[in-house]
């Protein structure tokens, strides 16, 4: 399995656009999953570009919550894929044109191995986070954790023993619940990245757009 994030706060290389926001392409041996869509859909369209990521080839769509730095790529996304199953909190409204959608409330499973942990609710936001059962493990996709860590970790428990976490932390500080992951890549909107790595400088990582993951 590959991750490769297409935008963020950062970039790896001076080749991508970095912006506030989050969006990373997840290709599985069955799957090509897009996970959120940052702020902006030209950025996205030319980091994807950059990165040889065709977004016509996704057969999944995800979108973490409703915020404007996840969803922002949105609409030209869709314009970009018209077949591909989009997965989207309940609370999201506005899009009604899309084919195969699917609003999320409780925890899922979406295809083989990938799950939804269900709408999650805290800091006055809904969010859903991706969990994939792999050989090594569950690997958790993020957008800005406003819930807290701890619902997702919690899910992706059930799913396999936890292996790896990428995306937006925001403010978490509950460092010990990290000590079981092999592979942290805190990013985005992540407030204590320069701790989580003092606590874990073996198994922390950064992001950025053009970080490619291979798992
Ligand atoms: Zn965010
Ligand atoms: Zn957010």
């Amino acid at each position: 399995m590959q991750i490769t994030i297409t935008y963020d706060n950062t970039s790896t290389n001076s080749a991508y656009l970095a912006d506030w926001g989050f969006s990373c392409y997840i290709e599985t041996e069955e799957h090509k999953i897009i996970f959120d869509t940052g702020q902006n859909g030209e950025i996205l369209r030319k980091n994807m570009r950059k990165l040889k990521i065709n977004p016509k080839l996704a057969d999944i769509l995800f979108i973490s919550h409703n915020d404007f730095d996840h969803i922002g790529g949105l609409s030209w996304l869709l314009n970009q894929n018209k077949t591909a199953s989009l997965y989207i909190p309940q609370n999201l409204h506005g899009i009604k044109n899309h084919k195969n959608l699917h609003f999320i409330e409780s925890p899922q499973k979406i295809a083989a191995e990938i799950y939804s942990t269900g709408i999650v609710a805290g800091d006055g936001k809904w969010e859903q986070a991706v969990v994939l059962k792999t050989t090594q493990g569950a690997v958790i996709l993020v957008g800005c954790s406003h819930p807290g860590l701890k619902p997702f970790l919690d899910f992706a428990q059930t799913i396999a023993p936890l292996y790896a976490i990428i995306g937006g932390f925001h403010g978490f500080s509950n460092y010990q619940m990290l000590e079981n992951f092999q592979l942290i890549c805190p990013t985005h909107c992540t407030q204590n990245r320069s701790e989580i790595k003092k606590q874990y400088p073996h198994t922390t990582i950064d992001g950025g757009v053009g970080k490619v993951l291979v798992i």
